[in-house]
């Protein structure tokens, strides 16, 4: 029998997540539907609820519903504890799991795809909403020299800092103005066509400019690029996060190289 999958959110006609997961069932040979489901904003636990009644073995959850599944999840991986948000969600016998990949997948994507070894490195980290949070424990696994998050609203990166100690510090944009190994994006900026207000001299010759943000250039990675940086937007940790999601609900780790090459062309 098909076991069935999906992700949810709100919005969520965009998601490439069906695409990804159906590439991957192919490539596998594993017998799995994967669909996308528009959940009321108010009606996130009910549409979830169906979903399992109906025999659903595993979800994913997108923007606005990550935290809510965070609370709904009735066990926890450590990951998705540090992270204080759900992006997988597994249903068994002994009720709901949530997990949380997009750590792994950006870490994934930088260094098997973008061959970006991470150790003693010089990480700066833009943002302190969902996205940063939920990649800063994965990053420091990786044991950089030093991991800056510097945010518009100061006070959020300091509690982040805060959270997670060990050679964590918190800045405000203007005032990270030294060369690092890896400036990655995790605000929302882009999704506006916005640049942080940031200074040129976060950019060296051997920096690589990672923005969370896929599918179109943005004006972070021109910015970055306009000042010698090599750059990278967000598809590969996309696939990579998913690939994280299908080997904990199938067991089977995908070839994601063919599925990121498939989505850019
Ligand atoms: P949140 O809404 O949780 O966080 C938004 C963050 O961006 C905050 O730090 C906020 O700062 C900052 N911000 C918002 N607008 C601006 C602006 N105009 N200038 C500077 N900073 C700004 O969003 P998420 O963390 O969930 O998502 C962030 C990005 O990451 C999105 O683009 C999303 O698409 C992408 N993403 C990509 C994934 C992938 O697989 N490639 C996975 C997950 C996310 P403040 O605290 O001051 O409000």
């Amino acid at each position: 029998m098909t076991d069935r999958y999906a992700v949810f959110g709100h919005p969520i006609a965009h998601s490439k997540s069906p695409l990804i997961h159906a590439a991957f069932a192919r490539q596998t040979g594993q017998d799995i539907s994967y669909e996308a489901i528009l959940a009321p904003l108010d009606g996130f636990a009910d549409s979830l609820a169906a979903f399992i009644a109906a025999g659903g073995r595993g979800a994913n959850v997108t923007v606005p519903f990550k935290e809510t599944a965070f609370k709904l999840a009735l066990r926890l991986s450590p990951r998705a504890e540090r992270a204080g948000a759900v992006n997988t969600l597994s249903f068994d016998r002994d009720g709901m799991l949530g997990d949380n990949t997009d750590g792994a997948g950006l870490v994934a994507d930088l260094t098997h795809n973008l061959h970006c070894a991470l150790g003693g490195k010089r990480i700066l980290l833009l943002g302190a909403g969902g996205a940063a949070r939920g990649v800063i424990e994965p990053l420091l696994d990786q044991q950089p020299a030093v991991l800056v998050i510097a945010n518009r609203t100061l006070g959020r990166a300091q509690e982040l800092a805060g959270l997670f100690g060990r050679g964590v510090s918190a800045s405000a944009f203007e005032a990270a103005d030294t060369p690092f190994d890896l400036v990655i994006n995790a605000t929302a900026a882009s999704l506006a066509g916005e640049l942080p207000p940031l200074s040129p001299r976060i950019f060296g010759a051997n920096t690589l400019a990672y923005d969370m943000m896929y599918g179109r250039d943005t004006p972070f990675l021109g910015f970055a690029r306009g000042h010698g940086a090599a750059t990278a937007d967000g598809l590969g940790m996309l696939v990579e996060q998913a690939a994280e999601a299908f080997y904990l609900w199938r067991g089977v780790r995908p070839d994601t190289a063919p599925v990121i090459a498939g989505l850019r062309a």
